[in-house]
């Protein structure tokens, strides 16, 4: 398989003002396949000067450049030959993604690609349609409300869905007719680079989008303080958003917050169980259960435990996991070996607090790569740490109960927020306790469906804001009153 090192993706390269550049240090590191544990190949590691150049290019770009007053029909049609720009590097953008992350292969074309294009087309159909209101006013005057973007917007994204986070974030913020800096995440920062390609292709003036890889601590948290960004959208842990939140207050920043999470999913006595058994699948362990919304959390009504247990461990032992480039593989490595490392310790947690390991519970294979198997934890109470804390892998905690009062209870007994699910037969059971449960998302007798006018965010310690759908592009908007008398 040739590896895409396409000018930029593979050569070191930052983006900024529309031109592929290297760090003023000329500093590289290199990007590590988490399948292999091999170099896929060198990328810039910014500094705060490099930061400072793309944070000009996107002011000037927004203070004096077409972008922000551009007619809403050519912003709109811009964002559609985007769209089709990710459709045609569809091949390259898949495979970047799946030598980057170990997501596997099928997935990242049939999701991760597929996705990040219709959510281009769907904020391109929401051009149009930001309009302002003509308010009440005196006989003879006139009141009237703009919609106007924020101007520059420091993005910040996760390792975990490098791709479709920041497309979450750059195609509302183009729509609302705001530039970008983009910091994505070091671990798996490819895509960015390959869409910024896709996007300068596509004809987006230049400075409008900047990449800028490097660390977190050092250019991420430069980005939050810089004086020219005006909007800080994030999307990681909560203690990073904690940090984030309190550095932007010295410049009194817009924030919004897309946090970590540890869902519950419920079964309830009387769900149909097979489907409940594939929900709970997904739930746990798509992408390797580096998933911010996964059902990392297993309610199961007593009267059914066993029943779902070992089904769901009958699913464990039938799927393929290894190579992501592989066809017929569904689970994947874990992202970096940080991860990695961090799944084994929580394993190791939830040993030492008494849980049982009914499935996995060790590292993937011999060979090389950051995998580990899919692993469930039954004997599990609810405040043991493995039901506590966000673990971001491929474990699963099963914790029985008896009431729909205390599945609820179980629920929100966390300090997150963001997804949640539940399984039954009843409507009226399922309308009662979706109403009462803490999360900014919730599925009934589904995991993880989602159509671009999904919204989602986060309650409590799962952050602020929201992505995706009509309150999306809201996050980058300001509305200005405009009050003229016409006497
Ligand atoms: P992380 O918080 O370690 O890093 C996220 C990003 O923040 C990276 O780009 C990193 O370089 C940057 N960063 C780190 N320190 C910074 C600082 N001081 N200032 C500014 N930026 C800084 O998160 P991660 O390990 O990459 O991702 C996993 C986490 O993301 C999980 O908690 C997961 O639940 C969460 N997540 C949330 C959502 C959501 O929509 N709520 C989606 C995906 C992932």
């Amino acid at each position: 398989m040739t590896i895409p090192t396409t000018q930029a993706v593979g050569d070191g390269y930052l983006f900024i003002d529309g031109k592929f550049q290297p760090a003023d240090s000329q500093e590289t590191v290199q990007d590590i396949n988490p399948a292999t544990e091999q170099p896929i190949c060198e990328v810039a590691w910014a500094g705060t000067s490099d930061l400072d150049r793309a944070v000009q290019a996107a002011r000037r770009a927004f203070d004096m450049g077409p972008w922000p007053s551009m007619p809403a029909k050519e912003r709109g049609r811009l964002l559609l030959r985007i769209a089709d720009g990710i459709e045609t590097a569809g091949e390259e953008l898949a495979l970047l993604e799946t030598l980057d992350v170990g997501k596997p292969i099928t997935f990242t074309r049939g999701f991760d690609v597929r996705a990040a294009a219709e959510i281009f087309r769907y904020y391109a159909g929401m051009v149009e349609q930001l309009e302002g209101a003509a308010r009440p006013a005196g006989a003879r005057s006139l009141q009237y409300t703009r919609r106007e973007p924020l101007g520059v917007v420091g993005a910040i994204t996760p390792f975990n869905f490098p791709l479709n986070l920041a497309v979450n974030k750059i195609a509302p913020a183009l729509a609302a007719g705001n530039t970008i800096v983009h910091k994505p995440a070091e671990q798996t920062p490819l895509t960015a680079l390959a869409l910024a390609r896709v996007m300068a292709e596509a004809g987006l003036p230049e400075g409008v989008h900047n990449v800028v890889t490097g660390g977190g601590a050092t250019v991420g948290a430069a980005l939050v303080e810089h004086p020219g960004i005006d909007k800080i959208s994030f999307t990681g842990s909560t203690a990073t958003g904690k940090r984030l939140i309190a550095a932007a207050a010295g410049t009194l920043k817009k924030v919004t917050v897309e946090l970590g999470g540890k869902g519950a999913n419920i079964v309830f006595g009387d769900a149909d169980i097979e489907p409940a058994v594939q929900a709970a699948f997904q739930a746990g362990f798509f992408n390797t259960g580096q998933f911010c919304m996964s059902g990392s959390r297993l309610l199961v009504h007593r009267s059914v435990h066993d029943q779902v247990v070992d089904a769901l461990t009958g699913v464990l032992g039938a799927i393929p996991v290894g190579d992501p480039l592989d066809e017929s593989t569904v689970l994947g490595p874990l992202a970096h070996r940080q991860q990695l490392d961090k799944v084994v310790e929580y394993v190791g947690i939830g040993r030492a607090e008494g849980a049982t390991v009914a499935f996995g519970g060790e590292r993937g294979h011999d060979g090389p790569g950051y995998f580990h198997q899919p692993t469930l934890f039954t004997g599990a109470h609810p405040q043991m740490r493995i039901a506590q804390e966000e673990i971001f892998g491929p474990v699963v905690t099963v914790l029985p109960f008896d009431t729909d009062e205390e599945a609820v209870e179980i629920a929100n007994g966390t300090p997150y927020g963001l997804a949640a699910g539940l399984h039954t037969r009843d409507v009226r059971r399922a309308h009662t306790v979706a109403a009462r449960l803490q999360a900014g998302i919730v599925w009934v007798n589904t995991w993880a469906a989602f159509e671009n006018s999904t919204s989602f965010g986060g309650y409590k310690s799962s952050g602020y804001g929201r992505e995706l759908g009509p309150e999306g592009i809201e996050e980058y908007l300001q509305y200005k009153t405009v009050y003229v008398n016409v006497d």
